[in-house]
């Protein structure tokens, strides 16, 4: 009996494993038709600087209408885009289409575009970074590539040489999610990064725990003694905002506490000139 059991359970395994291979295909050649028709939407979500009030930059987050399942989030799909290539259309869809909002945008205000590795590997990004600025007409100033600590734990040599090269060109680069993968602090100061994202992980239990507190203000001293821009992500609360805010270290916030990530249009009310009232009333 146990063993047919055991059988039974097994088979059980196959069939939901199965479902979700089908699910995975379906959403694949769902993905593929978005990309084709160039259906992708790309969000924005500003960041706040904490000494002048103002908002610097606007990530771009792709977001997918779904005609059934309704809006689905980049964390469902950009793992099977970057496992299937269809990253590297979508990444250039995204850079153009990001490029071209910022274009329109008060000058001081940049457009920040993540880049996956598998873009790294797979794509000429020097390339893809000269076309969406060329056929968008932005300045290269204005366009700040997010990168992951696991493109620099790669092949390091290629990764610095085209990191420099964009530098270069006088794009800024910035480390996202900084503290969540095989973090080194060495790639802080060995690639050419201008701002260091410390992840919204960092923000758990600080209302609580003071050590949490403690690696937080570590972390942030640190990305600021090295001259890089620090930001602080996932910030939603006040309460979050009295600790994260110390003078000197943490210079940026993005959060749902400020906005989340919204429409070009809907951006426009926050880049105003009316905005300084939205600003104080976070910091
Ligand atoms: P990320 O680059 O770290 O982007 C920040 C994510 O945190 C966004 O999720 C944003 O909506 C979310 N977030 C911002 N503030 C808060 C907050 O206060 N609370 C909470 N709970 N979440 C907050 P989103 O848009 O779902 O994107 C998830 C990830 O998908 C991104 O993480 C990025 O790694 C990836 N992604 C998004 N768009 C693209 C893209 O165009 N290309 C590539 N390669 N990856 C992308
Ligand atoms: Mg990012
Ligand atoms: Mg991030
Ligand atoms: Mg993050």
């Amino acid at each position: 009996r146990a063993k047919a059991g055991g059988k039974g359970m097994l088979h059980f395994y196959e069939e939901e494993m199965d479902r979700q291979a089908q699910a995975r295909r379906a959403t694949e050649m769902d993905l593929r038709k978005a990309i084709q028709s160039n259906e992708l939407a790309v969000y924005f979500q500003p960041l706040l600087n904490l000494k002048s009030l103002t908002v610097t930059t606007c990530e771009a987050l792709v977001r997918w209408p779904h005609p059934t399942r309704g809006m689905i989030s980049p964390a469902e799909f950009i793992p099977i885009a970057e496992e299937t290539g269809l990253i590297i259309e979508l990444g250039r869809q995204v850079i153009v289409k990001a490029c071209t909002a910022c274009a329109a945008w008060p000058g001081d205000v940049r457009v920040a575009v993540n880049l996956s590795s598998i873009q790294f590997e797979r794509d000429d990004v020097v390339a893809l970074v000269e076309d969406a600025l060329a056929a968008s007409g932005l300045a290269p100033d204005r366009l700040e590539l997010e990168i992951t600590e696991t493109l620099l734990l790669k092949d390091s040599d290629g990764i610095l040489k085209v990191l420099q090269q964009l530098r270069s060109m006088g794009v800024r680069i910035a480390l996202d999610d900084f503290g969540t993968g095989y973090s080194s602090l060495s790639y802080l100061h060995k690639f050419p990064l201008q701002k260091v994202k410390i992840d919204r992980s960092f923000l758990k239990n600080i209302e609580t725990d003071q050590r949490s507190v403690k690696l937080l203000h570590g972390v942030s001293r640190l990305g600021a003694e090295l001259g890089l821009t620090v930001v602080v992500e996932g910030v939603e609360t006040h309460a979050q905002m009295r600790i994260v805010d110390q003078p000197g270290a943490v210079t940026e916030i993005q959060g749902f506490i400020l906005s989340p990530a919204v429409p070009d249009k809907d951006l426009q009310s926050l880049l105003g000139r009316n905005n300084q009232a939205v600003m104080k009333k976070v910091a």
